[in-house]
């Protein structure tokens, strides 16, 4: 009995000491930097699987899209800036700081506008050019009408001053001419006013300061006075004058003609006006 009881006892040895050497790994699986491992052994098996990398962009660097490590620096933005949302009663435009890589808008602020061309073109459309000419005129309590035609040179406006029917014509880059359809097109590169005479001063200064925001009621009288006598002493009636801005206190008129309407808007600002003073002619002496 006593003999028997020893054999259980060695064969329970025996089992124990067998379970304890088969040893069950415990397999931590494989990740970026790490084989497959056995937490309680320390073995492997196979390799790491390594960083699945996604570039850097502007604000993010080099990152594994497995583990989120991360390798050097963000490249940062690229800044540039545009400009957008004219407001033609303002006469202010929106100044915004973007990404040219991302896209992302960084800053904006609403600045004065200086001027109404932009990369060669009318900041606004006939439509808005329109309302803002309405808003000066009621400002200034000379009340008008208008409506769009499509005339022999393209879209114009007719502008009703009391009894009296003055043409506004659009024009397009190199003098191309509008239609109808560039109504809500910022297409037109330059707006003139026919036909105006002496008697409609008081519009043409509100045209003058719907054209050019840098322009103050005196100033544009001013301008306008420049103009006039400018006209009085063409040699032709109906002549095109064109009126620029070199800074915020010259202004000069230079007469120009049809060939050069195209080419002028690199300049900061040109305004084109026109009038026909022929009914004019026996009151003023022209210099020859
Ligand atoms: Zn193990
Ligand atoms: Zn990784
Ligand atoms: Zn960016």
């Amino acid at each position: 009995m006593k003999r028997c009881a020893m054999l259980v006892l060695c064969l329970f040895i025996c089992l124990s000491l067998l379970a304890g050497c088969a040893c069950e790994h415990t397999w931590v699986e494989a990740d970026c930097v790490n084989a497959r491992t056995c937490s309680a052994c320390g073995e492997t098996e196979g390799e790491p699987l390594g960083h699945t990398w996604i570039n850097a962009d502007c604000v993010t660097a080099k990152t594994c899209s497995s583990c989120g490590a991360t390798e050097g620096e963000p490249l940062g933005h690229t800044i540039a800036q545009r400009q957008k949302n004219p407001d033609a009663i303002a006469a202010t435009v929106t100044q915004v700081e973007y990404c040219t890589a991302c896209n992302e808008q960084l800053a904006s602020e609403t600045v004065p506008l200086t001027t109404m061309i932009q990369d060669g073109m009318f900041l606004f459309t006939p439509n808005e050019f329109m309302e803002r000419l309405t808003n000066f005129t009621d400002k200034y309590a000379h009340r008008f009408t208008y409506e769009f035609i499509l005339s022999d040179i393209g879209l114009a406006a007719y502008v009703y001053v009391g009894d009296k029917e003055v043409i506004l014509q659009f024009f397009g880059r190199d003098s191309l001419p509008l239609t109808v359809y560039d109504l809500d097109s910022p297409s037109v590169w330059c707006v003139s006013l026919l036909e105006v005479g002496e008697e409609d001063a008081a519009l043409r200064q509100c045209f003058l300061m719907a054209c050019d925001p840098a322009l103050d009621k005196n100033t544009a009288y001013r301008v306008d006075t420049a103009l006039s006598a400018a006209f009085l002493n063409a040699l032709y009636a109906g002549e095109v004058f064109a009126y620029t801005q070199y800074n915020d206190l010259l202004y000069e008129t230079t007469r120009i003609g049809d060939e050069m309407l195209g080419e002028e808007f690199s300049m900061k600002f040109i305004n084109i006006y026109a009038s026909d003073f022929r009914e004019t002619e026996e009151e003023k002496p022209i210099e020859l």
